[in-house]
């Protein structure tokens, strides 16, 4: 039984209990989480992860929330939110240096600054540090994982500096899922300032012209099969615009899933089990959710990730 004034003693920073979370999330969709707590910094955060594993209780790094889906019923346990406290953004001799709460427009416009090219095309992602590490974010060509020197992680309570090769970085994804990411360290070639700030301009209208930013979502839902798009074989299946309860199938971009008028996390569900479905049925191409399903019982997550050809 977990005790609130323990977690006080441990923690200065904000404890919220019964915590929405639907508005911390870019979706707008999803039940509360039973405790929410910003931890100030590392030595909080690491005392913090050994009670909840002394404690048996589970718990849930929260970004900026743009890649998730959280149930209807919330999350049982913990979120701990790192945005507020771990987001510094320094350089030290060409070498930047971010910390995993820093927003990644903050980031991409700090190395611009300074001049460093490769992290433009990160521009408008709009998730934190942290989880673009985590899911190895990229976009137009180039991931997050491109310039990286290291990464540094609280891994079973230990802080430990990961080189990137440790890191096991792949298409939107990596081998850090049971780690807290605490920053990372970037070396970037020089560039023009003036050519790579009219290049992100360049790609966020691209952006903007191709995504359905007037709806909640989170972004790409299916990762792109091998050799193709999912977006494409959505649209050829002639599934746009299709609604299950408050969600549609984004009409702009149709790997995109809209919560258009009140969605339920359930309609989300629905929506990726018919979107699947119907594409395997079709073209025989599996698709993998992106996103990842929070609080969730484990039929319904695996159903998501079952072949469907079962
Ligand atoms: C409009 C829109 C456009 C998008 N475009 C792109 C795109 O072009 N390319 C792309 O790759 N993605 C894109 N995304 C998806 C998303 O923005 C990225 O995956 C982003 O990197 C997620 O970061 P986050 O902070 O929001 O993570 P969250 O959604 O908060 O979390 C995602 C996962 O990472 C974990 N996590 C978060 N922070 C940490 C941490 N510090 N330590 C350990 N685990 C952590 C969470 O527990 C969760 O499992 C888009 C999303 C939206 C809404």
């Amino acid at each position: 039984m977990l005790s609130l004034e323990h977690i006080r003693s441990i923690c200065s920073g904000e404890i919220h209990i019964s915590e929405p979370l639907a508005p911390m999330t870019s979706f707008r969709i999803g039940g509360p989480v039973d405790i929410y707590i910003e931890p100030a910094n590392t030595e909080e955060l690491a005392a913090l992860v050994a009670y909840l594993h002394e404690s048996d209780t589970a718990h849930l790094v929260l970004g900026n929330g743009s890649n998730i889906l959280i149930s209807d019923e919330g999350f049982r346990g913990v979120v701990l939110n790192i945005e507020k406290h771990f987001s510094d953004l320094s350089v030290d001799d060409g070498v930047v240096q971010a910390g995993a709460g820093a927003r990644l427009s903050k980031f991409v416009d700090f190395c611009l600054r300074l001049g460093m090219a490769g992290s433009e095309m990160l521009a408008g992602i709009p998730g934190t540090l942290g989880g673009a590490v985590i899911m190895n974010a990229g976009a137009y060509g180039g991931e997050i994982s491109d310039y990286m020197l290291d990464v540094t992680v609280l891994r079973e309570g230990s802080v430990r500096t990961l080189t990137t090769q440790e890191c096991g970085f792949r298409y939107r994804g990596s081998d850090l899922r049971r780690d807290i990411v605490l920053g990372a360290r970037f070396r970037f070639p020089e560039g023009n300032i003036d050519e790579l700030k009219a290049r992100r301009k360049e790609l966020l209208l691209k952006r903007n012209a191709a995504q359905p930013v007037q709806h909640p979502n989170a972004g790409s839902i299916f990762k792109n099969p091998e050799g193709g798009y999912a977006a494409k074989l959505i649209e050829d299946c002639g599934l746009k615009g299709t609604r299950f309860g408050g969600a549609v199938i984004s009409g702009q971009h149709a790997n995109f899933i809209v919560n258009d008028e009140g969605a339920h996390a359930s309609d989300i569900v629905d929506a990726i089990n018919h979107v699947r479905r119907v594409v395997y049925d079709r073209t025989g191409v599996e698709l993998e959710p992106e996103i990842q399903l929070i609080g969730f019982p484990d039929d319904v997550i695996a159903s998501l990730k079952r072949s469907t050809a079962s």
